[in-house]
Formats: C-alpha cells, sequence, structure tokens
C-alpha cells in the first residue's frame, strides 16, 4: 500500500464501516467481534487489505467485474476528462461518450445496430422485459407476453429479475413474483442423469426441453426467452454441444425474441467479446454489465437489433409509440467514457487472445488438479471463466457440503488468494468453486492460484 492513510485512519475506517454499512450478501452477527474486510487499494491483478494483507484476486472485484485489472490510470484520466466537460445530461439528450462508445460496441457485434443505457445489470434485464412486453401488446394484443427463463440462470436483484431467477435460495423468502415467467430446465451435462436425460445428444435434448415447455404454455403466449450463454453464479455452466443451434431453432420456430444476459460473459470474459460469439447464435437483444467499463464506472447496456428498435420507431404519430423508458443515470458520462477506453485497453493489450490462452492453460491446470483431488467432480468454463464442481463421491455425484466448500474459499484466502464459490443460491448445489481472474493474468498467476486449491483440497480433504 502507499502510506497515505495512517493505522489511526484506518482503524476510524473499519468502525465506521461495522457501526453503519450493510454489506452485500453477508450475515452481520460475525462482525460484533470479527472485523469487517475492507479493500483499500489495487493494482493489476493484487488488491490489498486494511491490515495491508496483499491478495491474488482470482474472482475479478469478488464478481467477475475488473476485466482489465486495478489501477488503470488511463480510464481514470477518461473518465476525469470527461466530467470535468460535462458530467451529466439526461431525458431525450444523448452525449459524446454514450454515441462513441455505442459506434465501438456495435462494431463488435455483428447483426445488433442499437444501445440503450442503464447503470446496473438488473435494470438492463427489467428493460429487456419491458421491451419484451412492449412488443407483445403492439403486435399481438398482449397475448405473447410470456418470458422464459433458465433454471439456475440468474438476471438480477430486482422482482421482475427475481420472477425470472433459476436460483431458488436467492427468491425465497422475496416472493410473491410477477406473473408470465416461466422456467426451463438447465443445461449442466455434468447432471444429465438427475433429468432423466438420454446419455447421447444432451446439448440438443436439452434444448428440446425448452421446446416442450413453449407447446406446453402455448407458442402464442411466449415472447421472449432469457438465457445466459454460460450460466455464472448457477455453477458456471458451458453450454453441451449442439444446444445453442437448437436454441436458435426454436426462437425462430416460434417467432420468441433471444435476449442474451451477457452481465458476466460480456466484454471479454470468455476470450471472444461476447460469449454467445463462441456459439454461432443471433440474439435479438444482449444485456451486458460488469466488464462493461471493469468497475471503474458503473454503467450497463441492453444492445438491440435493428429490427426489435424499428418495433418502437414505426407507427410515429402514435403518441404510445416509444419506448417509454428512462433511467436517470443512463445520463451519467462517466460509464460510457470509460467503457471506451476499457475497450481500447483490451483491443490494444491483446486481452481476447490472452484471455483464450491462459484460459486453456488454467483449464488444464484443474483438470490436473481433479486427477489428483477425487472430490473435483467435474471441471468446466470458457476463457478465464471457470468452475470445479466438488463432490462428496465421483461415482454418485453427491454434491459437497457447501460448508466444506467455503472452508477451500476460506483456506485460499488465509493464503492470500481470493477465490470465489457458487453460495447460497442453489439448494444443494452450493457446491462450485468459481474462477474469473482479470484479462491480464499470467501464466504465473494462474500457478499461485493452482496451487493455492490444490494446498486447501490437500488440508480439507486428506
Ligand atoms: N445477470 C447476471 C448473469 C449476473 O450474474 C448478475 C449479477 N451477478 C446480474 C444479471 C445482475 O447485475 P447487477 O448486480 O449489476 O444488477
Amino acid at each position: 500500500m502507499d502510506g497515505t492513510l495512517t493505522k489511526n485512519d484506518l482503524s476510524h475506517v473499519v468502525e465506521a464501516d461495522r457501526a453503519h454499512v450493510w454489506h452485500h450478501l453477508i450475515q452481520h452477527k460475525p462482525f460484533e467481534t470479527n472485523d469487517p474486510r475492507i479493500i483499500v487499494e489495487g493494482k493489476g491483478m493484487r488488491v490489498w487489505d486494511q491490515k495491508g494483507k496483499e491478495h491474488l484476486d482470482a474472482v475479478s472485484g469478488g464478481v467477475w467485474t475488473v476485466n482489465v485489472g486495478y489501477g488503470r490510470e488511463s480510464i481514470a484520466k477518461a473518465v476525469y476528462d470527461q466530467l470535468i466537460k460535462l458530467n451529466y445530461f439526461a431525458g431525450s439528450a444523448g452525449s459524446i461518450p454514450g454515441a462513441l462508445f455505442s459506434e465501438k460496441l456495435i462494431s463488435k457485434m455483428p447483426g445488433m445496430t442499437r444501445v440503450y443505457y442503464t447503470n446496473s445489470g438488473s435494470e438492463a434485464n427489467e428493460k429487456a422485459f419491458k421491451m419484451i412486453r412492449q412488443i407483445a401488446h403492439k403486435r399481438y394484443g398482449g397475448t405473447k407476453h410470456k418470458i422464459l427463463y433458465r433454471d439456475r440462470d440468474y438476471h438480477g436483484t430486482t422482482i421482475g429479475c427475481l420472477s425470472a431467477g433459476g436460483q431458488d435460495e436467492r427468491n425465497a423468502q422475496y416472493g410473491p413474483f410477477t406473473p408470465g415467467f416461466v422456467r426451463v430446465p438447465h443445461c449442466l451435462e455434468y447432471r444429465a442423469g438427475d433429468q432423466g436425460a438420454p446419455t447421447e445428444n444432451y446439448g440438443e435434448w436439452a434444448a428440446d426441453q425448452i421446446e416442450q415447455v413453449i407447446l406446453r404454455e402455448g407458442p402464442d403466449t411466449v415472447g421472449g426467452l432469457c438465457l445466459e450463454p454460460v450460466t455464472a453464479g448457477g455453477g458456471v455452466i458451458t453450454p453441451p454441444q449442439g444446444y445453442w443451434d437448437r436454441v436458435q431453432e426454436i426462437c425462430r420456430k416460434y417467432d420468441i425474441l433471444l435476449h442474451i444476459d451477457e452481465v458476466v460473459c460480456g466484454v471479454g470474459r470468455t476470450g471472444t467479446w461476447f460469449g454467445y460469439q463462441h456459439y454461432g447464435v443471433q440474439p435479438d437483444m444482449v444485456t451486458m454489465a460488469k466488464g462493461v467499463a471493469s468497475g471503474y464506472a458503473a454503467i450497463a447496456c441492453l444492445v438491440t437489433t435493428e429490427d426489435v428498435f424499428s418495433m418502437f420507431k414505426d407507427n410515429a404519430d402514435d403518441p404510445m409509440n416509444y419506448f417509454r423508458d428512462i433511467s436517470t443515470f443512463g445520463g451519467c458520462t462517466a460509464g460510457p467514457a470509460a467503457a471506451l477506453e476499457n475497450m481500447r485497453i483490451i483491443e490494444d493489450e491483446g486481452l481476447l487472445e490472452n484471455t483464450t490462452e491462459i484460459g486453456h492453460y488454467m483449464l488444464d491446470q484443474l483438470h490436473a488438479l481433479a486427477d489428483k483431488h477425487a472430490v473435483i467432480g467435474n471441471v468446466r468454463g470458457k476463457g478465464l471463466f471457470l468452475g470445479a464442481e466438488l463432490v462428496e463421491d465421483r461415482e454418485t455425484r453427491k454434491p459437497m457440503a457447501e460448508k466444506r466448500v467455503q472452508k477451500v474459499v476460506a483456506d485460499c484466502m488465509q493464503q492470500g488468494i481470493i477465490i470465489g464459490a457458487t453460495n447460497r443460491s442453489l439448494p444443494g448445489y452450493n457446491n462450485t468453486l468459481c474462477f474469473s481472474p482479470a484479462l491480464i493474468a499470467t501464466k504465473d498467476d494462474i500457478d499461485q492460484i493452482i496451487a493455492s486449491v490444490d494446498e486447501a483440497l490437500g488440508r480439507e480433504f486428506a
């Protein structure tokens, strides 16, 4: 750390935090006796806490966000320059960074043409749901209003997004939910047996389950299908062979808008600009958030095709016929200014290529770890977005108890390596270790992460 904060300053911060901050995702009782963790500083792949302890961050800021790493002065400068010129203007006006970032983004998304700015992944998904609903009203008298979502996928924290949430423990206690959202089965090949799936052509079978739901509900009632390209918090689920081709076919067959949630995978995480680009699929709507500006500013977007956009442009004399929606902080200029520089960095430093190369390396290392530790039942992922599912028994695939998985995470933390785990979201399936280092990771960083997991597994499951 640079030492600008004294020990006294920091203990004041800890006490202020303990007294007043309500942290995300955690029960606070332990903070009565243990200090909350405050992250003070970051540089590259590393962060320092209030005790000055250095950590190698294998989860990009906890939730897959800081894709280009910490301490990027050029992003800070781009934001500063923009803020002193114009920080904000909203309503129906545009901005210089908003226009330039949208042009850059669209250049990486063939088939897409329009960018709608918001400030969180949940909000971007809400906008997509609203567009699907408005199209149902415009085109089908409101009948084609149902939105399908998948078991284990997550789309955000609002009641609307939880209504489309496939992680039951995250939803428990927050109902009743919004009607018109319908669940389809997951596509995790490792657990195909639990679904009674055939042993061959699982990908097509899993996609066919979506068609079964559409037929059950009535195709003229279903307007949208919302999927993560690679499921994130639900277990780092890479889609099986043949899955996306069938999904696209089904959407076209029943005139269903395909909305892909790239909040985690978007902007390089899997080694392509967007996760769906691995699978040759053409979405109608794409939402993104975390990696868009790597956490240097809050920005999220919903990107659509011209077909979707033009439905809101026809009948210009009808006063109801436009997207009747706004996001106050969609008018902040810091977001697109940071996002533009973030994309420049990814391009100029070859970070997509690095993600592919280092991602393959890390996947190989995780497989080698699985050869050594029987508790690793399955390894999966894409690019620098990887998971290792822990089981009590490889034969039965019984999920490892969450407490023991969390012990591995805590052990790595002790060693100065921050890893993640699917956590308090899936009843019985909080058992996958998650890795998502920044796209700048080197083989040396990966070796350190793998060595710490190796040590932790050895200690916990000897
Ligand atoms: N979609 C996915 C796939 C996510 O993982 C998340 C957040 N973890 C969201 C949407 C919601 O994003 P936010 O927290 O920015 O609202």
